[in-house]
C-alpha cells in the first residue's frame, strides 16, 4: 500500500509546527489509521503536544527505545601512534589535540570525514560507527475525550551528532513497516538536511508561519524547497493578530494556497505546558483548526 505522507514545515522555529502537528494528527485520526513522525531530531516535541509526559508510566514501560548508529568517529590504537602529530596538524575542524604527545579526538567537533585515517603514516586511526541518536516508537496512544488512536514514532540526535538526514530517513523507514496509510511529519524549522529528508518523497506541504518578518522570510525560503520537490501545499498562519498588517500581506501571498489562520493565545502554553492536547481543550486554537483541517480535507487530492 502505498502510503501518504503530510508535511508540516515552516522555515522559522516556535512558529506552531508541532501544535499543528500534534492536532491534525488526532484529526484525521478519528478518520483512518494515522502514524504521526517526530522529524525535528534535534528537538523533537512532538509528544509533549500530543499530551505524553515522560512521567507516564504505562508509555514509559511500553515504549521502544531503538539506537541508531548513522555517524562514524576515529578511535585511536596508540599502542600503534607515535605521536607525530600530524592528524591534529591536517583536520580542518580542530578536533584533534595533541596532550602530552598523544592525539585525542573531540567527539562535539570530529565531523567524521576520515582525513586522520587517511593521512596516518602509522595506520594508528580507524573509523568506527558510534552510536548517534534514537529512534522511539511509542505504544497505540489514545484519547479518550476525541476517541482516537494513533502511533508516534520520533527520532532524536544526541548532543554533537551530525547525521539528522540520515535518522530522518530511518524513521521513515520504520514508518513504512506499518501498515497506516497515512503520516504526518513534524519536520525541523529551516531548509538544510532534515528538511529535505523529510519533505523528499512527501505528498503534501503545509507551512506553518506568523506575521513577522523573520517568519515570512524563511517561510518563503521553505517554499523553494517545496517547489523543488513538486509538492503541493498549503499556508497556516499562526498567531496573526499579532501583526495584522504583516499576516495581511502573508495573505496576499499565500492567495488560494492559504488554508486557515489561528488566533494567539496564551492558554495555549498553559494546555501544553500541562500536557493537554490542544483538542482536548476548549481554546479559540482547537475551533481554529478544525476550520484548517476542514480546508485541507477538499484541497487534498487523495
Ligand atoms: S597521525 Fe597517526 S601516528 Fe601521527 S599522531 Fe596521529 S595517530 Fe599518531
Ligand atoms: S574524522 Fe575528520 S573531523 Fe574527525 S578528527 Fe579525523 S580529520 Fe578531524
Amino acid at each position: 500500500m502505498k502510503k501518504k505522507k503530510i508535511v508540516i514545515a515552516s522555515g522559522k522555529g516556535g512558529v506552531g509546527k508541532s501544535m499543528l502537528s500534534s492536532a491534525l494528527t488526532m484529526l484525521f485520526a478519528k478518520k483512518q489509521r494515522v502514524i504521526a513522525l517526530d522529524c525535528d531530531v534535534d528537538a523533537p516535541n512532538l509528544a509533549i503536544w500530543l499530551g505524553i509526559s515522560s512521567y507516564n508510566k504505562s508509555v514509559s514501560k511500553k515504549k521502544k527505545i531503538i539506537p541508531i548508529s548513522v555517524s562514524e568517529k576515529p578511535i585511536i590504537d596508540y599502542k600503534k601512534c607515535d605521536g607525530c602529530g600530524l592528524c591534529a596538524k591536517s583536520c580542518r575542524f580542530s578536533a584533534i589535540d595533541m596532550i602530552n604527545g598523544k592525539p585525542k579526538v573531540n567527539k562535539f567537533l570530529c565531523e567524521g570525514c576520515g582525513l586522520c585515517e587517511i593521512i596516518c603514516p602509522q595506520k594508528a586511526i580507524t573509523l568506527k560507527a558510534v552510536q548517534s541518536g534514537e529512534i522511539i516508537v511509542y505504544p497505540q496512544l489514545t484519547s479518550k475525550k476525541t476517541k482516537t488512536g494513533y502511533f508516534l514514532i520520533a527520532g532524536g540526535l544526541f548532543p554533537g551528532e551530525t547525521g539528522s538526514g540520515k535518522i530522518i530517513a530511518e524513521l521513515k523507514k520504520m514508518a513504512d513497516e506499518f501498515d497506516y496509510p497515512l503520516q504526518i511529519l513534524d519536520s525541523s524549522p529551516g531548509t538544510g538536511c532534515p528538511v529535505t529528508a523529510a519533505l523528499q518523497d512527501s505528498d503534501f506541504a503545509i507551512l506553518v508561519t506568523e506575521p513577522t518578518p523573520s517568519a515570512f522570510s524563511d517561510v518563503q525560503r521553505v517554499l523553494k524547497v517545496v517547489n523543488h520537490f513538486k509538492i503541493p501545499y498549503g499556508v497556516v498562519i499562526n498567531k496573526w493578530d499579532i501583526n495584522p498588517i504583516v499576516s495581511k500581506k502573508i495573505e496576499k501571498w499565500a492567495g488560494k494556497n492559504l488554508l486557515g489562520k489561528i488566533t494567539y493565545d496564551r492558554e495555549i502554553f498553559k494546555a501544553v505546558s500541562s500536557f493537554t492536547p490542544i483538542l482536548e481543550t476548549k481554546l479559540k486554537a482547537k475551533e481554529e483548526i478544525e476550520k484548517i483541517f476542514k480546508e485541507l480535507n477538499l484541497t487534498l487530492k487523495f
